[in-house]
């Protein structure tokens, strides 16, 4: 019992994370466009297609990606959730600690992973 309210407190975590980056990001879209294409972009967001993004080329594509990124990673968390293996690092299986859910509750790697692959040498563009 007390396992699964933790589980519904943790996919409302997720929902209201991920409505707020919608949210943001519908926000900064406002400056460039009108209301229809934001709803284009908006409904290609919620699936998870960035495509839509770069058929305004004036916007920061580097902002939404990562606006993206992050959405597709909630995606992902949730459905570990309904899987019961939400929380294991994606890299060494071990469990994520609740303390580093509770501020990225998305995170996808332990935080000794994460710092590993940071530290990995990355090519820039
Ligand atoms: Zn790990």
């Amino acid at each position: 019992m007390r396992e699964q309210s933790h589980r519904e407190n943790l996919r409302k975590m997720l929902h209201k994370k991920r409505e707020e980056i919608i949210r943001s990001s519908a926000a900064g879209m406002k400056k460039f466009m009108s209301d229809e294409n934001r709803q284009t972009i908006a409904a290609g967001q919620e699936q998870g297609d960035c495509s839509v993004f770069y058929q305004f080329e004036h916007m920061s594509c580097r902002q939404f990606d990562a606006q993206t990124e992050s959405i597709r990673k909630i995606d992902l968390a949730l459905k570990k959730l309904e899987e019961g293996i939400y929380g294991c690092c994606e890299e060494c299986g071990e469990e994520i600690s609740v303390e580093r859910l509770k501020v990225i509750p998305f995170a996808l790697l332990c935080l000794d992973c994460q710092e590993t692959a940071e530290q990995q040498p990355r090519k820039r563009n």
